[in-house]
This record gives structure tokens, C-alpha cells and sequence, in this order.
């Protein structure tokens, strides 16, 4: 038995629609296909349990001997906290996590509010999930749970691939090789997929670094804003949010200019850097700096220009390995979790029998999005000003009318 999928022909004038049948895969064929994802981060984490979920047997291969906490904090925005929903996370997140009253917009010399968005209780009623702020490490934690036991296989570095039409072979630094039907890279910035796919290319930086350090509440007295608060400079900011809900601890990240002409994510900064990087700015910033305890470290913001195809042959990307961004929006992880999920839903209304149609339609699914958000993240505007976040927070990976770019056709999986 089979079923069929609709497609819509919408002409641009939108004055017809006709509906016809899309080639669907047989409604009773087994999930079969293994998949294999490089990289077990947040992207490849969520992929991962994803498709799990969905019944596919699913292996990740992470280049890291373990996982270990890095002292960062994440903003997940309603859009990828409803993909986290899906997964089953919600009463975990909530349990860990922030729901941060608003995000504030400050002057960096007066404290002047530029923009405050309500978020705690408003962004579940307009944009359909909650907004978050958490430990970097709980977030990942929290997906690996989700994860059936050995799914993570550690100490895996992929140094070679090579593909037939009906599998793709991995091989790894320790020397050791496995194939699957499907390869997700979901292996960051400085993707080896990529570069096997498209040839080596190194990121863009992009001339500006982050510092990262986190403050203990008690170190801090009154402080003028509730949860969060971003202070704007023309070339420079300083922010800083809750990392836990027992707001104990708060997370301190900047986006400032500085020269990096090492090919390295990161590395150690001080106390007394982010002091020179922000002299000037409000006596709360200050107070907020001499707070800092531990380690504080700088981390550069690279890109790449967008990029098409994401794909090729059996393999695809998800991520920053397609589509590197600055942070500036809060939403490279955000993306990435979206592309996961896209990506599933592509592959269950093409089925698994066409996996470069499945692809192509992912992509022709995800590269406008991406783009946008990408190109929207190096202006570093987000939220300085009043505006309408909705088309960001609101979106729905799931409900989404799905768009095959060459004909105008929107194709429906409902
Ligand atoms: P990664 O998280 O980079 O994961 C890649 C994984 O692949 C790693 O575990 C790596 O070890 C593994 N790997 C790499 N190469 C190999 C290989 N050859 N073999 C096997 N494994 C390999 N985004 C948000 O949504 N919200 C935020 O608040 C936010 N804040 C940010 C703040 C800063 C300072 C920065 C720099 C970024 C921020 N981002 C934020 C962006 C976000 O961190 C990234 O977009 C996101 O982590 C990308 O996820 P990924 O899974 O694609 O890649």
C-alpha cells in the first residue's frame, strides 16, 4: 500500500492551486536506514535523538575523548525550545533552566532602557513555546539523557569518508571504519564533512571575539535588571543572564573587536582584559566584571558566506557546518536544532528510497532561513531597538508549509 503526498502548485499570482500526487514512500515500509552522525553537539545531539525517536537506528561519532562542562550559558528561543519540547524535555528544561522575565537593552554608558520584550508567560502565548536561558552543559546533558545508551560513540575523530549509491564509509583517526546508509555532519565551524564534500575552505573571521566568565550572585548586590540585560556600544557589548533557576550564578558573554590570527576557537582571557575591553561602560558593568570568579576565557566569531548545496550523495549537513553564524541573535544553536528537525521530516515524506530528493527538499526548506538569521546575526541589531521578533520565535519546524523551490510547489506531509 501506498500514500500519497500533496503537493500544491501555487502560481506566483496566487490566483491558482492545484493539488496532485507526490511519490510517497509506501506507508508500511520498515524505518531501516542507518544513520550516522559526525559530532555530538548540540546540533548533532538533537539529530541524533530525533531520529530515534522517529525509529531509525542512529550512531554518533564524536571526535572528544568525553564531554566535559564548559562554563558557558545558552539562550534557547521559542523556536528551538519547541523542537526540545518534542523531544520530550519540557519538564527537565523547566526544572533547570530560566524563564527570563524579558530581554533588556541598555545604553553602555547610561544604562538608558533602549527595548525591553517580555518573554516569561508572553513568549508561550505568542510564539508557541517558552523562552530559556540555561548552563550550556545542562542543555547538552539533558539531550545525551535522551539518547538510548551507546548511541555516543567518544574518541571518534572522522578523517575519511567515501560513498556508493547505496552506503557511505566512514573511517576515524584510531584507524577503525564503519558504514551507514545516511551521514549527517554535524561537526561545527570547521567541518571535516564539508571539506570532504566541497574541498577545504577556512571560515571567515569575522574580527570580533566573545569573552565568557560567570559571576556567583553573591558576589553582586542590587542589581538594576531582572534576569537579563544586553549594553549596546557602537562597536562593542557586554551581556549577562542566569545560567539556573536557582539564580545563584550568573553567565557574563561580550562580542568586542579584536585581531585572531590563530585557526583555534578560543582561548584564555582575564579579569583584567574584559576591564580594559569595557572601561567606560555603566558602573553596573563594572560592578558586574569585578564579580567574575574562575576562569574567564575569548572565543572568535567565525562565518562562512551561504552556501548551496548542503548535500551530497548519501551525506547532508546540519549546523554550524553549513551555515557558521555570529551570535549576535542568540540562534546558530537554534538553527541548528531547527535543520535537525527539518531534516527528519523531509526524509519521512520522501521515504527512504529518494534520499537526494529528501535532501533537496531540506534544503530548500532550510537555506532561506538560515540565510536570513545568518545575515541578520552580523549586523549585531537583534533586539537593540523595538521591533516584532515573531518571525524568529514563532516559527514552527513542524507546521511550516513545506516549499520545493524549483516549481513553486509546497509540498504537504499533513
Ligand atoms: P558544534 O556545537 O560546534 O558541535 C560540533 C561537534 O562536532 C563537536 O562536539 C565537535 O567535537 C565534533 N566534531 C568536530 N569535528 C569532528 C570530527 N572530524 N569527527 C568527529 N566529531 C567532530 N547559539 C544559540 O542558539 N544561542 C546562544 O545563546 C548562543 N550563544 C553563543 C555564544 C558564543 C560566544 C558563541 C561562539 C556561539 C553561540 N551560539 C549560540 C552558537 C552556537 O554555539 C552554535 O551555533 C552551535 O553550537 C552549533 O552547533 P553544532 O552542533 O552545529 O556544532
Amino acid at each position: 500500500m501506498s500514500c500519497s503526498v500533496l503537493i500544491e502548485t501555487i502560481c506566483i499570482d496566487h490566483t491558482c492551486i492545484r493539488y496532485t500526487d507526490y511519490p510517497a514512500r509506501p506507508m508500511n515500509v520498515p524505518k531501516r536506514l542507518e544513520i550516522a552522525v559526525i559530532g555530538a553537539g548540540l546540533g548533532g545531539a538533537t539529530c541524533a535523538a530525533l531520529f530515534q525517536q522517529a525509529g531509525y537506528q542512529v550512531d554518533v561519532y564524536e571526535q572528544a575523548p568525553e564531554f566535559t562542562r564548559l562554563g558557558a550559558g545558552i539562550h534557547l528561543g521559542p523556536n528551538c525550545v519547541r523542537v526540545l519540547n518534542h523531544i520530550g524535555l519540557k519538564q527537565r528544561l523547566l526544572e533547570t533552566a530560566v524563564r527570563p522575565a524579558a530581554w533588556n537593552s541598555l545604553m553602555w554608558d547610561t544604562g538608558e532602557i533602549l527595548f525591553s520584550l517580555p518573554l516569561r508567560n508572553v513568549a508561550e502565548h505568542r510564539y508557541g513555546a517558552a523562552y530559556l536561558t540555561m548552563h550550556r552543559g545542562d542543555m547538552h546533558a539533558l539531550l545525551i539523557d535522551a539518547l538510548l545508551p551507546g548511541t555516543v560513540h567518544f574518541g571518534k575523530q572522522l578523517v575519511e569518508l567515501d560513498q556508493d549509491p547505496s552506503s557511505v564509509r566512514m573511517t576515524f583517526a584510531d584507524g577503525s571504519s564503519v558504514s551507514a546508509d545516511i551521514v549527517v555532519g554535524a561537526d561545527g565551524v570547521f567541518s571535516k564533512v564539508r571539506e570532504w564534500m566541497f574541498g577545504p575552505e577556512e571560515p571567515i573571521y569575522s574580527g570580533y571575539i566573545g569573552h565568557r566568565a560567570s559571576i556567583p550572585a553573591r558576589n553582586l548586590g542590587h542589581l538594576s535588571f531582572e534576569d537579563h540585560a544586553k549594553w549596546w556600544a557602537p562597536d562593542r557589548h557586554l551581556i549577562v543572564y542566569f545560567l539556573t533557576n536557582r539564580r545563584d550564578e550568573l553567565y557574563l558573554v561580550t562580542g568586542a573587536l579584536e585581531k585572531w590570527e590563530r585557526p583555534i576557537s578560543w582561548t584564555n582571557s582575564s579579569q583584567q582584559e574584559l576591564r580594559e575591553a569595557f572601561s567606560g561602560f555603566h558602573s553596573e558593568c563594572q560592578r558586574l566584571i569585578d564579580g567574575v570568579e574562575g576562569e574567564v576565557t575569548k572565543w572568535a566569531f567565525f562565518e562562512r558566506l551561504p552556501m548551496r548545496p548542503w548535500h551530497r550523495g548519501r551525506i547532508v549537513m546540519i549546523g554550524d557546518a553549513c551555515h557558521p553564524m555570529k551570535p549576535h541573535m542568540a540562534q546558530g544553536a537554534a538553527i541548528a536544532i531547527e535543520d535537525a528537525a527539518m531534516l527528519l521530516r523531509c526524509i519521512e515524506v520522501i521515504g527512504p528510497n529518494d534520499i537526494e530528493a529528501a535532501f533537496t527538499l531540506y534544503e530548500a526548506n532550510r537555506t532561506p532561513r538560515a540565510n536570513q538569521v545568518q545575515d541578520l546575526s552580523r549586523h549585531n541589531t537583534w533586539l537593540r531597538d523595538p521591533c516584532d521578533p515573531t518571525w524568529v520565535y514563532g516559527y514552527d519546524v513542524f507546521s511550516e508549509p513545506l516549499v520545493e523551490d524549483r516549481e513553486n510547489l509546497v509540498v504537504s506531509d499533513a
